[in-house]
């Protein structure tokens, strides 16, 4: 895929900026706080319907203003050009446009643009909560599958729902008779967002596999393995896992209630990153960590490619100087055929690694 163009229009500290971009490297330079992180941050959004910062789009509109637009001009192979809108106004809903086409629901937006964005954030992923590992596989996923992400809506109303009646159930009893039905819709929910969550640790933990070999010349096997909040085993299908399930939300029940919300279930999963089979968050060193993210990030876009035939684009914000030469040199080895946006504060770093077209821009206070 091909990010051709990208306007901002009172987005963050972006008045009105225009870019054109090459199908190759882009590199956004200039100093601190000057709005580079801001343009991936549109382009993020236009892939993936959320900022990778905030939860409130809000914050999104420039200081002073009650508005902004991102359009964006996408270009996909095999597929017609795409002019994604987003516009937001203060206190409404994002209003999306696909080819001046309004789309309601935002689960539209996905799959006309794939991106992956690495950070030095991103070591969070090995080192933090499983949040972050969910979150993970939880935007990649959605991406590449929007029955997913309309699960994972579903999900989170369901659990509301379920949550308020623990709450209330001691208050008003009778309310009990309705938990087998709200562990029913619940379960339901469930098991299709795990097999897909199963199915997607695997694969990405054969791609990361084969990349890590490459990236440690053989001495270090890296896994990414799921890991159910109840016991499931490999051959369970997405019915013995709604049985089961339902199973677990009845022997938690009493626990539930004491607790008024829900113990159990895809909301509480978490993925096991190992090396050599010993966990990486416990026993890796930091530059260990550092190579399995890269090592995870070139198996998602290649998990991304395998899963949409198109390659996502590449947004890599401030982790070129994060890598020793070693790792520089294989990231842009393995991401030959990606289109790739790059922010830094110097352009020293990169003369010698690029090749091919590439486009520069300095930014100069949202300019
Ligand atoms: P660094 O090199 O430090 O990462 P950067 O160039 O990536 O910097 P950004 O994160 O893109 O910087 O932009 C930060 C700037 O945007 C800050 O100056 C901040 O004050 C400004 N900014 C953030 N949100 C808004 C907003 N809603 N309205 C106006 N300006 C904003
Ligand atoms: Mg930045």
């Amino acid at each position: 895929m091909i990010v051709k163009s990208l306007v901002l229009k009172n987005y963050r500290n972006h008045t009105n900026t225009r870019l054109v971009f090459s199908d190759r490297f882009n590199i956004i330079y200039g100093d601190n706080g000057q709005g580079k992180t801001n343009i991936l941050e549109a382009i993020y959004l236009c892939a993936s319907g959320r900022s990778h910062r905030t939860a409130k789009d809000s914050e999104l509109i420039k200081f002073g203003c009650d508005s902004f637009s991102i359009n964006a001009n996408v270009f996909n192979i095999g597929s017609l050009e795409k002019d994604i809108e987003i516009k937001y106004y203060e206190n409404q809903k994002n209003k999306l446009k696909i080819n001046e086409i309004p789309i309601k629901k935002i689960g539209a937006l996905m799959g006309n643009l794939y991106a992956v964005l690495f950070s030095p954030e991103d070591l969070f992923i090995v080192k933090q909560g499983p949040t972050e590992r969910r979150r993970f596989v939880d935007i990649t996923l959605s991406q590449i599958r929007p029955s997913y992400f309309y699960n994972l809506q579903q999900l989170t109303k369901i659990l509301k729902q379920r949550n308020t009646l623990l709450k209330n159930i001691n208050s008003n009893p009778k309310l009990m008779d309705t938990v087998d039905i709200w562990n029913i819709r619940l379960a339901e929910v469930a098991a299709s967002i795990i097999t897909a969550r199963r199915t997607f640790s695997k694969m990405l933990s054969n791609l990361a596999e084969s990349q890590h070999n490459f990236l440690t010349e053989k001495s270090e096997k890296i896994s990414f393995d799921y890991k159910c909040s109840f016991q499931i085993t490999e051959d369970d299908d997405k019915n013995k896992i709604q049985n089961l399930y339902i199973k677990s939300l009845e022997k938690t029940l009493s626990r539930d209630i004491i607790l008024g919300y829900t113990t159990m279930g895809p909301h509480r999963d978490d993925y096991d990153i190992m090396v050599n089979g010993k966990s990486l968050k416990l026993f890796g060193s930091q530059g260990q960590q550092r190579s399995a993210v890269l090592s995870l990030k070139i198996a998602e876009i290649e998990l991304i490619k395998r899963e949409t035939e198109q390659y996502p684009v590449l947004l890599l914000d401030d982790v070129m100087s994060e890598l020793d030469n070693n790792r520089q040199k294989y990231l842009m080895e393995s991401i030959k055929e990606v289109q790739t946006f790059v922010t830094c504060t110097s352009t020293e770093h990169f003369e010698n690694l690029l090749s091919g077209e590439s486009n520069f821009f300095k930014i100069v206070g949202g300019n």
